[in-house]
């Protein structure tokens, strides 16, 4: 059964590390680059707000600087600067190839708590919105401390989803969807399509994985993500990032990846930012 999906208006995509690199040097992937900026520039000219929340920062400065394991916090720190405008400015080049223009938002857990900053986001996103522009997001890696960030952008993904209002968000990874159990340990563990409700028992499924050596987020930060995203409104899709034309099938409606339905209800977004860990 199709998935009615076209008339989203505000959709939110969030590209996970290992998904931009390539798996044996960690050095970016540029034909899937491009195609990624091909298929958002193409839900833009179809009308719709579009956002991009990009990790890979870290992975590609300490790939450009040939660190194989990076040890202290600076290092870690000193890699995300050094990244993440070797990933602006692919994405700029990209982007321009297909008429578009972009621009880096990068949020902070501290920025999101006050209630100005906060605002001034928001109204920077609009503001983007209206000038045709395609946000791209990350966590500003460089000024935080591990005790007080984000730390994956799924959860920063769906924050951003609820902050916009926009109406879906896709999670692209090398997580498929969500299955009953393991499918690397449990050779009978089943696919879940669709996810009407949320319940005790598909957390404890999740478990506290990470499929990659690369990023940060397993499948336990991709369901408070859909938590959060669902609360807010907005419907949410883990789907497999290792061909990015799954985007625009996504949209079209087949059925691929794991669909969350939106259950908005009242969720205090400023409290559970402030207690994420
Ligand atoms: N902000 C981190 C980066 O760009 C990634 C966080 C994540 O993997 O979710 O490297």
């Amino acid at each position: 059964m199709a998935r009615q999906l076209s008339h989203k208006q505000r959709i939110v995509i969030k590209i996970g590390s290992s998904s931009l690199v390539h798996q044996e040097t960690g050095r970016l992937n540029l034909p899937k680059i491009e195609i990624l900026a091909r298929e958002v520039a193409d839900i833009h000219n179809q009308g719709k707000d579009v956002v991009i929340v990009s990790s890979g920062a870290i992975a590609v400065g300490r790939a450009a600087m040939g660190l194989k394991e990076l040890r202290t916090l600076k290092q870690k720190q000193a890699c995300a600067a050094i990244g993440q405008v070797k990933l602006m400015m692919i994405y700029q080049k990209f982007f321009s190839e297909y008429g578009q223009t972009t621009a880096q938002l990068l949020l902070t857990k501290q920025t999101m708590l006050s209630e100005e900053s906060r605002s001034n986001a928001i109204n920077t996103f609009e503001e983007l919105f209206s000038l045709g522009v395609i946000p791209i997001v990350n966590e500003n890696d460089t000024v935080e401390t591990f005790d007080i960030r984000f730390g994956d952008n799924d959860r920063l993904s769906a924050i951003v989803t609820a902050l916009i209002k926009a109406d879906l968000l896709i999670l692209l990874s090398d997580i498929r969807g969500l299955y009953t159990d393991d499918p690397k340990a449990n050779p009978d563990a089943e696919f879940i399509s669709c996810v009407d409700s949320l319940d005790e028992s598909l957390t404890a499924m999740a478990k506290g994985s990470t499929g990659s050596r690369f990023g940060t987020g397993g499948m336990a930060t991709k369901l408070a993500a859909a938590r959060i995203a669902g609360a807010a409104g907005a419907d949410m899709l883990i789907a497999d990032a290792s061909d990015f034309r799954i985007i625009h099938r996504l949209l079209e409606g087949e059925e691929l990846g794991t669909l969350f339905r939106a259950h908005p209800h009242e969720f205090h977004l400023m409290d559970y930012i402030e207690h994420m860990s």
